[in-house]
């Protein structure tokens, strides 16, 4: 098993899809060319491990290229959920659909299983495996079926386990429980303690050679900050490029735990300017000031997929040659 170098560089979970997959993931589920699907699905998974690896990317994700939204793709997998007729503008997704939870899952819960051994036979380096976190499927969409919102989080942190037990048995060292919805509800005590009861059942018992990530997006860490550390999470990936640097402020009131990671988010994923190697190099600088190298992973902010890929590609070159060069000093 290959050594990770210091600072290790990853991403966090969705890459630009090529613009007919993206077109063609539109249309209703029922509508679609499968067999067309799955072969575009799986030449852009194909295209991005081998672009991630030639640009020295050290953990690679598959880029979701498959996801239509990280709600809808697992609650219509699982066959627990509809799609509203009634297009909806929200946050997780640009399609204006929604999921509706209607029943319990009637579907396997093994859709990453496939995509995992697929990307697994492709790539020679590690790899990421991202799941969408029991609290945010049932936050971003609606439900009709569970009798509370507590009873349709622990149901989905059920079938998210599933997910990750046939994950873990295939092999997956690194795993990533995206719970966005989490930062969304700080003034909501109750609520972040459902998140952290699902996400603790899913992680009860993996073994510990399994390193779980966390992401959380729009740069509000510090309104749950120290709460968030009741996720069960060796690594929380946080988007910290677009932050004012006093925010970190509160990391010296209430100091990050030494046994933690931190995946600093170095490069703005909603912005398509290119940042230079000297500014990303500036914010590695600063999380230094922060976190010791050895908590520390370089990754963007977020999912790169709403930018496009020429500026997705530059993001991740220059994030690899600022990180070297801070190798080269601390080493
Ligand atoms: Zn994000």
């Amino acid at each position: 098993m290959s050594q990770l170098p210091i600072l290790p560089i990853s991403s966090i979970g969705s890459l630009p899809k090529p613009p007919d997959l993206f077109q063609a993931e539109m249309a209703p589920l029922e509508q679609q060319d499968r067999a067309w699907m799955r072969q575009a699905q799986e030449t852009a998974v194909a295209d991005w491990l081998a672009t991630q690896e030639s640009l020295g990317i050290d953990v690679l994700v598959d880029g979701e290229q498959y996801r239509r939204s990280i709600t809808t793709y697992f609650l219509e997998g699982w066959g627990c959920a509809d799609i509203d007729p009634d297009a909806v503008w929200v946050l997780d997704n640009m399609y204006g659909q929604r999921a509706v939870i209607k029943r319990p899952a009637t579907e396997s819960r093994t859709l990453l299983l496939d995509w995992y051994q697929f990307a697994a036979a492709r790539a020679q380096s590690e790899l990421k495996v991202t799941v969408t976190g029991p609290y945010t499927l049932r936050d971003w969409v609606f439900d009709l079926h569970y009798p509370d919102r507590a009873a349709a989080v622990l149901a989905m942190a059920e079938y998210v386990r599933e997910e990750v037990q046939a994950l873990v048995a295939a092999g997956v060292r690194y795993l990533q429980i995206d719970e966005p919805a989490f930062v969304t509800r700080y003034d909501q005590p109750a609520e972040l303690d459902v998140a952290i009861e699902g996400m603790r059942r899913i992680c009860a018992g993996l073994p510990e050679h399994v390193t779980i990530f966390t992401h959380m997006c729009y740069g509000a860490f510090h309104e749950v900050y120290p709460k968030m550390l009741e996720l069960p999470a060796q690594v929380f990936c946080l988007e910290l490029a677009h932050v004012a640097p006093e925010m970190l402020d509160i990391l010296r009131q209430h100091p990050f735990p030494a046994d933690r990671g931190m995946g600093y988010g170095v490069v703005d994923a909603q912005d398509p300017r290119v940042e230079s190697v000297e500014e990303i190099e500036a914010r590695i600088r600063l999380a230094l000031e922060y976190f010791a190298p050895e908590q520390l992973w370089i990754n963007p902010d977020c999912g790169l997929q709403v930018v496009p890929r020429e500026s997705a590609v530059a993001k991740l070159e220059n994030l690899v040659a600022a990180t070297h060069r801070v190798r080269q000093s601390l080493a």
